[in-house]
C-alpha cells in the first residue's frame, strides 16, 4: 500500500456555512437556454438520482441519453425503498431545523464527511418534498390533511415523510413520469438493458462511454459533453445483500480505473433488520424497513435455555415472560433505545447472538426478535377509547391496534408473512443485520465532479455526505437533491467553461483513437472471459468473495483477518481467470451469465481495496468497526487525531490493485462540534 499527499481540492467555497451554497450558486456560470439543445449529456442509471438528474437537465433545455440496465426506469433498485425520505420541515412541531438535520446526519457519520455537503443536504431537503408532492408522490397525511412524518435511527425528531412501505416505489414512480414528459419530446433518449462497460477519456475530459446492448451484445460507442454516474451502491460484493440483484459495481470501478478516485471504500452499512439467512441456496436477503422500529421492540431471551427451546421449537417467544425478556437497545442504550442508529443496533445484536441468545435455527443461529405486541395493544386501547367505548376486550384491542398497525406497515408484513410463513402480527418478527448499502464511492468534489473533469457522480455511486455511516432515509434524500438540484447548477457551469463559444476539437468524436481503443479493451476483455474454456459458473465465484468479505471485511474487522481477506481475494481472483466458465458468444443475443462475469470480474477487484481500506483506517468509525478499536463497553473507539480524512484511493495504470496509491482529505470542521458519539 502506499500513502502519498496530493492537495485534494474539494472546491468548498468560502464564507459562512449557511451561505456558502447560495453564494456559490450565485457565481456558478450559466449556460442559455438556446444554446442548451447542442449539450448532450449521458447519465448512467435512472434510480431517483439518476432519474431526476435526467428529468431536470432535459426540462432545461440539455439533450440527454440515459443508459440503465434494466428494462424500464421504473424498476430501478431505488424501487425498493421502503421506510421514507427526511426533510427538515418541523411539520410535528418538535423543534426540528436545518441545524437539527445537519447536526444528526453529521454525528451518524461519525463526524467523516464534508461538513459542507451535509449542510447543504439539509438546506435542500425541505424543496424535495415541495417537489414530490407537487409531481403527486402521495405521502401519508395525518387527520388534519399535514404531510405525516416518522422517526428513524439516530434522530430523536419526527422528520422522516413516507408512503406506506414504498417510499421509493412511488418517488422512482414521480421521477419517472418527469422523465416520461421528456422521452415524449425526444429530449431523453433511453437506453434501456443496455450497461455501461467502460469511461471514455478524451485529452483529460469524459467524452462518452462503450456499453453493450443487453439485448443484442453488441458493443456500442456513446459520446457526449459530459457523463454522469448515478449507478447505485456496490454492497452485492457480498454476494448477500438487500441490495437489488442487478445492483453492481462496474460503473463506478470503470470510472476509477480510467483516474476517478475511490473515496472510502470500506464503508458499508450493516442494517439491522432483515430477515435472517436460511441456507446456503439463497441469493438474496430481504430488508425489514427501520422504520419498524418505530413500534417494533427489539429483544433476545435473558437465559441462554430459552434461546436454545426457542431455536429448537420447543417454546414459543409469546411463551416468554416479560422479565425474562432481554430488550438489549433499550438497556444499553436507554436515550435513543430501539432507534438508535443502525450501525450502532447492529453490533449490538450481534454481540447477544455471538453470546449464543440468537433465536433463528439456522447454521449460524443468528437472529433476534423484533416484537410489536406492545405497540399493538397500545394503538387498541387509543383507538377503543377515540370509539368512546369502555372495558375492550384483549381481542378486540388486538383487532384494533392490528389495524393500525396495518395502516402503517401492512405491505411490510405481508411481505413478511410470505416469505417466512409467521404471521407478525402474532408473533414476532426475526430479524438480523445485513449488507445494505455503501457509503463509499467515487470521490466527488463540492460541485458533484469526480477527479476526472466532466464525469459527475450522483446518488449512491458517489461518497459525498454520509460519512462512516448513513442515517435511515437519508440516501433517497441525498440522490433527490444531487439531481433535482445541486448537479443542474453545477455542471452548467462546466459546461459554460469548457464548451460554449468553444470550437469542438473533434468533427466526429466517435472516431477518436481514445474510443476505438476504449472499445477495443472491452472487446478483448469479453472475449477472454468467454474463450476461458473454464469450468466453474460465476456464481460460485461470487458466493467465495461474499463469504470473505462477510467473515473479514463485514460487522467487525481485525487486522489478521483483514490480511487473510486479501490474500483469499488475490487467490479468488487468479482462480476466476484460470477457471471461470461462461457459455455462448460474445456478440449474439442475451447472455446473463456474461453480464454476471463481467460483474463479479469487478467485484473481485473492489474488494480487495474494501480490504485494504479497512485495514488502513486504524480506528473504528461509524459502520468500520476494528475490533482493536473499541472501549471497555464495546463500542466504537474513534481516532480523530490520526484518521480524520477522507481517504481516496488511485488506480495506477497497468498495475494491480495492492499498488493503489492512498490521498487524504483532510476533514476540516468549523462549523460542527467533533464530539464522541454517544446514543446512551
Ligand atoms: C431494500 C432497501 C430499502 C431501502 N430503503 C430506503 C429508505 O427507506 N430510505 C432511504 O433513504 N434509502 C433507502 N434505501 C437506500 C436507497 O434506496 C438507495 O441508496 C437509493 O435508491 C440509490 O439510488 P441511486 O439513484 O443512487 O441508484 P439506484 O436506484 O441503485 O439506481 C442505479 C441505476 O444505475 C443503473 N446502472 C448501474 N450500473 C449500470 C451500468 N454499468 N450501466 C448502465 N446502467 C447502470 C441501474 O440500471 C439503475 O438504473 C434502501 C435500500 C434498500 C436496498
Amino acid at each position: 500500500m502506499n500513502i502519498n499527499t496530493l492537495n485534494l481540492n474539494s472546491k468548498v467555497p468560502k464564507g459562512p456555512i449557511m451561505d456558502k451554497w447560495r453564494n456559490h450558486k450565485s457565481t456558478l456560470k450559466l449556460v442559455s437556454p438556446n444554446n442548451r439543445n447542442n449539450i448532450e449529456i449521458i447519465v448512467i442509471g435512472t434510480g431517483l438520482s439518476g432519474g431526476s438528474a435526467s428529468a431536470t437537465l432535459s426540462e432545461l433545455g440539455y439533450k440527454i441519453k440515459a443508459f440503465f440496465y434494466q428494462d424500464s426506469p421504473r424498476r430501478a433498485h431505488s424501487v425498493a425503498a421502503q421506510g421514507g425520505i427526511n426533510a427538515a420541515k418541523n411539520y410535528k412541531g418538535d423543534n426540528d431545523s436545518v441545524y437539527q438535520l445537519f447536526k444528526d446526519t453529521i454525528k451518524g457519520g461519525d463526524y467523516r464527511s464534508r461538513e459542507e455537503n451535509v449542510y447543504r443536504l439539509s438546506e435542500i431537503s425541505s424543496n424535495i418534498i415541495d417537489q414530490c408532492v407537487a409531481q403527486g408522490v402521495p405521502f401519508a397525511r395525518d387527520y388534519s390533511g399535514y404531510l405525516e412524518t416518522r422517526s428513524f435511527g439516530g434522530t430523536k425528531v419526527s422528520r422522516t415523510f413516507y408512503a406506506k412501505g414504498q417510499t421509493g416505489q412511488q418517488l422512482l414512480l414521480a421521477c419517472y413520469s418527469a422523465m416520461s414528459r421528456q422521452i415524449v419530446k425526444g429530449r431523453i433518449q433511453i437506453f434501456n438493458r443496455h450497461e455501461m462497460l467502460d469511461l471514455v477519456v478524451l485529452d483529460g475530459f469524459a467524452r462518452g462511454i462503450i456499453a453493450r446492448n443487453l439485448i443484442t451484445g453488441e458493443i456500442e460507442k456513446h459520446s457526449a459533453h459530459a457523463v454522469v454516474i448515478a449507478s447505485g451502491g456496490y454492497g452485492n460484493v457480498f454476494f448477500l445483500s438487500t441490495n437489488a440483484m442487478g445492483s453492481n459495481a462496474s460503473a463506478i470501478w470503470k470510472v476509477h480505473k480510467k483516474g476517478g478516485l475511490f473515496a472510502n471504500p470500506c464503508f458499508t452499512q450493516i442494517h439491522p433488520t432483515c430477515i435472517p439467512i436460511h441456507g446456503n441456496y439463497q441469493s438474496k436477503l430481504t430488508l425489514m424497513s427501520e422504520s419498524l422500529r418505530n413500534d417494533g421492540r427489539i429483544w433476545v431471551p435473558k437465559k441462554l435455555e430459552d434461546a436454545t427451546l426457542i431455536r429448537n421449537s420447543k417454546k414459543n417467544p409469546e411463551d416468554i415472560e416479560e422479565k425474562d425478556r432481554d430488550y438489549f437497545l433499550e438497556r444499553r442504550y436507554p436515550s435513543f433505545g430501539n432507534l438508535v442508529p443502525r450501525d450502532v443496533a447492529s453490533r449490538a445484536a450481534k454481540e447477544r447472538c455471538d453470546k449464543g441468545f440468537g433465536i433463528e435455527n439456522n447454521e449460524t443461529k443468528e437472529g433476534v426478535f423484533l416484537d410489536f405486541s406492545n405497540s399493538i395493544n397500545k394503538y387498541g386501547i387509543e383507538k377503543y377509547k377515540e370509539f368512546g367505548k369502555y372495558d375492550p376486550t384483549i381481542i378486540e384491542i388486538q383487532k384494533l391496534g392490528k389495524k393500525v398497525i396495518e395502516s402503517k406497515y401492512g405491505n411490510l408484513f405481508h411481505m413478511y408473512e410470505r416469505i417466512t410463513d409467521n404471521n407478525p402480527y402474532n408473533t414476532p418478527m426475526k430479524i438480523y443485520p445485513a449488507v445494505h448499502y455503501t457509503m463509499g464511492g467515487l470521490w466527488v468534489d463540492y460541485n458533484l465532479m469526480s477527479s476526472i473533469p466532466g464525469c459527475f457522480v450522483i446518488g449512491e455511486a458517489n461518497f459525498s455526505d454520509h460519512g462512516a455511516n448513513r442515517l435511515g432515509a437519508s440516501a433517497l434524500m441525498q440522490g433527490l437533491a444531487d439531481g433535482n438540484f445541486i448537479l443542474p447548477y453545477t455542471i452548467a457551469d462546466y459546461i459554460s467553461k469548457y464548451f460554449i463559444g468553444k470550437k469542438e476539437k473533434y468533427n466526429d468524436i466517435l472516431q477518436s483513437k481514445e474510443f476505438f481503443y476504449t472499445e477495443k479493451i472491452v472487446k478483448d476483455t469479453l472475449k477472454k472471459i468467454i474463450h476461458n474454456n473454464g469450468k466453474t459458473p460465476v456464481d460460485f465465484f461470487h458466493k467465495e468473495l461474499g463469504k470473505i468479505m462477510w467473515e473479514y471485511v463485514g460487522m467487525s474487522r481485525n487486522n489478521n483477518g483483514l490480511l487473510k481477506s486479501i490474500k483469499y481475494i488475490r487467490e479468488i481472483r487468479n482462480e476466476f481467470w484460470k477457471d471461470v466458465y461462461v457459455p455462448k458468444s460474445i456478440g449474439n443475443g442475451l447472455n446473463t451469465e456474461l453480464e454476471k462475469a463481467i460483474r463479479v470480474a469487478d467485484y473481485l477487484e473492489i474488494g480487495e481495496l474494501m480490504a485494504m481500506d479497512a485495514l488502513n483506517r486504524k480506528e473504528s468509525c461509524g459502520s468500520h468497526f476494528r475490533e482493536e478499536y473499541k472501549t471497555i463497553d464495546g463500542e466504537a473507539l474513534r481516532d480523530d487525531d490520526n484518521y480524520k480524512y477522507v481517504s481516496t484511493w488511485k488506480y495506477i495504470d497497468n498495475k494491480s490493485i495492492k499498488d493503489e496509491i492512498l490521498y487524504k482529505e483532510d476533514l476540516i470542521y468549523t462549523f460542527a462540534k467533533v464530539q464522541s458519539r454517544t446514543y446512551k
